[in-house]
């Protein structure tokens, strides 16, 4: 095996993990689907998808998954979307809950209200290739962003695609079009890393 292809786990507890794990093997990963926190030890970088971010919580209480996680997601790239975005910020409000702190930002839970709640939006975007098709389901809004967070992507004057250093994280679901650019983002910043 070429010890240059990433190897890269979703975490598979719960939420949109199988089509993050597809693409990525489509663009080239190794992937594994993260069920249990050993399975941490051998990987390169990690995807936190989106669902339930107080399921992600609860599931996580099980035998040391959170500590081990915790550790990870300080030294290791790693992608959230949407509750996994919510799983890395900083600060979590509406209503206020644990996270692992290490993404410079604040996040607002559910923040785009019953009408408006799931939504499919186009945003100019940093990324080459023309403007950014973007699946919000019951997204969290970024509401402050610290000094190293880049904005890629945005929704009414808010990020909706960041990244800060080895982080990368959306408020939507890239998974759900056909658009590969940011996996392929993701996957060129692991590259980087492991160099
Ligand atoms: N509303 C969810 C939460 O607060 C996130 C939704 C999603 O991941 N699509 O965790």
């Amino acid at each position: 095996m070429d010890p240059k292809t990433p190897a890269i786990g979703v975490l598979a507890l719960q939420g949109a993990f199988d089509v993050h794990a597809r693409r990525l093997a489509a663009l080239g990963a190794i992937t594994t689907l993260v069920r249990k926190p050993g399975q941490l030890d051998t990987l390169d970088a990690l995807v936190i998808p989106g669902g339930e971010s107080t399921t992600f919580l609860k599931h996580l209480e099980r035998a040391g998954f959170y500590d081990t996680l915790n550790a990870f997601v300080h030294i290791k790239p790693v992608f959230g979307t949407c509750a996994g975005c919510i799983l890395l910020a900083k600060e979590v409000s509406n209503p206020h809950q644990p996270s692992f702190g290490v993404l410079d930002i604040a996040v607002e839970r559910n923040a785009y209200g019953r009408q408006n709640d799931s939504a499919i939006l186009t945003s100019e975007t940093t990324l080459a290739g023309g403007p950014l098709e973007m699946v919000f389901i019951r997204a969290p809004r970024i509401t402050r962003t610290g000094p190293n967070v880049r904005s890629l992507a945005t929704r009414d004057g808010s990020p909706t695609l960041i990244r800060q250093g080895r982080l990368l994280a959306a408020t939507f679901h890239p998974e759900l079009t056909e658009d590969t650019r940011v996996h392929q983002l993701f996957l060129d910043l692991v590259r980087e890393e492991m160099k």
